[in-house]
């Protein structure tokens, strides 16, 4: 791995809310940012507020039709459109075009996609794969800056999964996963906290655009690697809810033969499988018609190296 990586200055930026349209911070901040963008304003770039789910954010639902942060994959964004398409596969183009075409030299420098989750996740920093140099920066960056919020890093894609993401249609992107928040609620606290990940996050383009280096640095990462279903009966409905001891506590050690469910006939269920894991997203609303209890992750160190721009040559 080279000591330096460099990046070309970031010019153009989204920060979308209401990619999921009841997940509140974002929704309230990007249509206050709509009406006002002045805390977007920086010197060296353009930074553009988008609702991203309109039509979910009118009703106050996930989505409309179809998940929008699952449809922006390459066979979707590639194919002509149709008529009797869900909502959501035509805003994904949409918003494909608006951000200048997935992979293409036009497309945006980053998105920041702004999300709220039911688990007890608190400040989460979503990023897809543990190449992405320049994104772990501004996760370091975020890290170091607020210390008390201690913002986890979590990478999202599976190995050898292709992206399907909102973030995947700009060069970098980061998502913003804040909770516990119940959808359809905005509260003041979270609110706050997700304000002032975006101004760091500004703030620090800015810097990396005016050509300060950020040196190489050692983190911790949460990478997922599968997912826990709820116990079932054989009808399919839910036979054991997570367990007490077990609810809220994103990113600790959790192992095996330690409790994962209760069933509803009061008997705890173990974890069963052969390692310790980390569970995240445990208990997500939004995760109960995937058949998710909780994601399973693992926790790895990586080491980045230092990172600077040359308004030239090379990639992080
Ligand atoms: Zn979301």
């Amino acid at each position: 791995m080279p000591s330096t990586v460099s990046a070309n200055p970031l010019h153009l930026v989204a920060v979308t809310g209401g990619t999921h349209g009841n997940e509140m911070s974002g929704v309230c901040l990007v249509k206050h940012w709509l009406r006002d963008s002045s805390e977007l304003v920086r010197d060296t770039f353009t930074a553009v507020p988008l609702l991203a789910n309109p039509k979910a954010t009118e009703n106050c639902v996930r989505y409309y039709e179809r998940d929008l942060n699952r449809c922006f994959t390459m066979d979707i964004l590639s194919s002509p459109e149709l008529q009797d398409e869900p909502y959501e596969v035509k805003r994904a183009r949409e918003i494909n075009r608006l951000f200048g075409l997935r992979g293409s030299t036009n497309a945006f420098d980053m998105i920041l996609d702004l999300h709220n989750t039911t688990s007890n996740m608190g400040v989460c920093l979503i990023i897809s794969e543990a190449q992405r140099h320049l994104e772990m920066h501004v996760c370091h960056h975020i890290q170091k800056h607020l210390p008390n919020y201690n913002p986890r890093i979590y990478l999202y894609a599976e190995p050898g999964v292709e992206l399907y993401d909102l973030c995947s249609v700009s060069k970098y992107g980061i998502g913003f996963e804040l909770g516990p928040q119940p959808q359809g609620v905005v509260r003041a606290d979270t609110l706050q906290t997700m304000r002032t990940l975006v101004q760091v996050t500004l703030d620090f383009i800015n810097q990396l655009n005016q050509g300060k280096e950020f040196p190489a640095f050692e983190a911790d990462v949460y990478q997922r690697v599968g997912h826990v279903d709820f116990p079932r009966a054989p009808d399919g409905e839910i036979s054991a809810v997570v367990h007490p001891s077990l609810q809220d506590r994103d990113f600790s050690p959790l192992h095996p033969g330690e409790p994962a469910f209760l069933s509803l006939d009061g008997k705890m269920i173990p974890y069963n499988g052969d390692q310790q894991i980390y569970p995240v997203f445990i208990n997500e609303a939004a995760y109960y018609e995937k058949k998710i209890a909780f994601i399973v992750a693992e926790k790895i160190r990586l080491s980045i190296p230092a990172l600077c721009t040359t308004g030239g040559q090379g990639s992080p």
